[in-house]
């Protein structure tokens, strides 16, 4: 469904009255990021990325390292998966990353010579490149108009334009609204980003600073928008919900008193794939004495229990108890060898930290060192 005359025009008024307003507003006071110093299509594309459920703070501590490692498309085609999900360790939602090494390898395409989306339909048929997405690293590399709406963008544009939350065809109009910004728009990429920044400093969720907004006089709310999101869910008590508790996972992780550590690959399709965790399989927990009986070291006997490991995922909790193993009776080394698969690795605790590990592996690499567990050869 197209937007209505009468709607479009009011909208394209409303923008044009703006944006000067916005513009200068952007110029003077938008923050000095490292991802607003490029204009090329790699490294807006891998910052649109690493910023997508992740805030701006966390993903300073990752961009330029990243893009030091792999400085082109190329680069980053070609590297191991294994070694691009090293410098992604931390920022979560690996999913991402893995979708952005698969489309390298498609824009690299084996060559020096990449051959770049030219449009906002090309970059979506990228995987995992979504319109607003798309069109983030399209206007913003090219100088090109297409409409945004990101989470900051889209709480902005229903202010903004006075698009009440959850009614009949919001979606639809946001999208109509946020394309309004681009008529005999000079200055695209820009825009997009002003709109962001807006979203991030000024037009905050919960509290709107509206008397220092550079578009108050022409905005449709004028911060009253803040009433329009939608309500906590109510219980059937008519209170509000307990905060939600993310299941818990337990699982043990058995660190072998001799040798080096066990580390296997989170299987393809799970949370977390391709990140290594210390050896070990979900389980309520084991006592001394007890034998291993499932997983990459399968008989080894229990020792001791060494300590429990606490960590907090996206959607889930996980416990690890941290279990000291000792290979089968008259089994030494051997035993350990014939363990070994194509994707399980043996590290010691120092060669650790060179790899991709999961959150509670990294947590359980660093509780044995600072415990003074010894460095154990690999
Ligand atoms: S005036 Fe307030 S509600 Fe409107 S865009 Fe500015 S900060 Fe957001």
């Amino acid at each position: 469904m197209s937007p209505s005359d009468g709607e479009s025009r009011e909208d394209q008024e409303r923008t044009r009255e703006a944006r000067p307003l916005l513009l200068r507003w952007y110029d003077r006071t938008r923050r000095d990021l490292p991802w607003r110093r490029r204009r090329d299509p790699y490294g807006i594309w891998v910052s649109e990325i690493m910023l997508q459920q992740t805030t701006v703070k966390t993903v300073l501590r990752y961009y330029d390292r990243f893009l030091d490692r792999f400085p082109t498309v190329g680069d980053l085609a070609r590297a191991d998966l294994a070694m691009v999900l090293k410098f992604w360790e931390g920022l979560g939602y690996y999913q991402r990353v893995r979708n952005l090494h698969r489309a390298a390898k498609i824009v690299a395409r084996g060559s020096d010579s990449p051959l770049w989306p030219q449009s906002v339909e090309e970059w979506q048929s990228l995987p995992g490149i979504g319109r607003s997405t798309a069109g983030a690293i399209h206007s913003i590399s090219t100088d090109r108009w297409a409409p945004i709406l990101d989470a900051n963008v889209r709480r902005v544009t229903g202010r903004f334009f006075g698009i009440p939350s959850g009614s009949k065809g919001e979606m639809r109009r946001l999208w109509e609204a946020s394309d309004a910004w681009g008529a005999d728009n000079p200055r695209p990429g820009d825009t997009n980003q002003a709109l962001m920044e807006l979203g991030a400093v000024l037009c905050l969720p919960a509290d709107p600073s509206c008397g220092q907004c550079p578009v108050f006089s022409c905005c449709a709310t004028k911060g009253c928008g803040k009433e329009s999101k939608p309500a906590p869910p109510e219980t059937t008590a008519g209170t509000l919900p307990k905060k939600v508790a993310y299941p818990l996972r337990r699982r043990v992780a058995l660190v072998p008193a001799s040798g080096a550590l066990l580390f296997e690959p989170r299987g393809e399709g799970r949370l977390l794939e391709g990140l290594l965790e210390v050896a070990g399989f979900p389980s309520e927990g084991l006592s001394p004495g007890e034998t291993v009986n499932e997983g990459g070291l399968f008989g080894w006997r229990v020792v001791r229990e060494i300590f429990f490991v606490r960590h907090v995922y996206s959607h889930f909790r996980e416990q690890v108890q941290v279990l000291e193993v000792v290979p089968p009776e008259g089994k030494g080394e051997a035993a350990r060898a014939c363990e070994r698969s194509v994707t399980e690795v043996w590290a010691s605790l120092s060669a650790a930290e060179d790899l991709a590990l999961t959150g509670v592996a990294r947590k359980i690499v660093r509780r044995l060192r600072t415990e003074g567990f010894r460095d154990i050869p690999g």
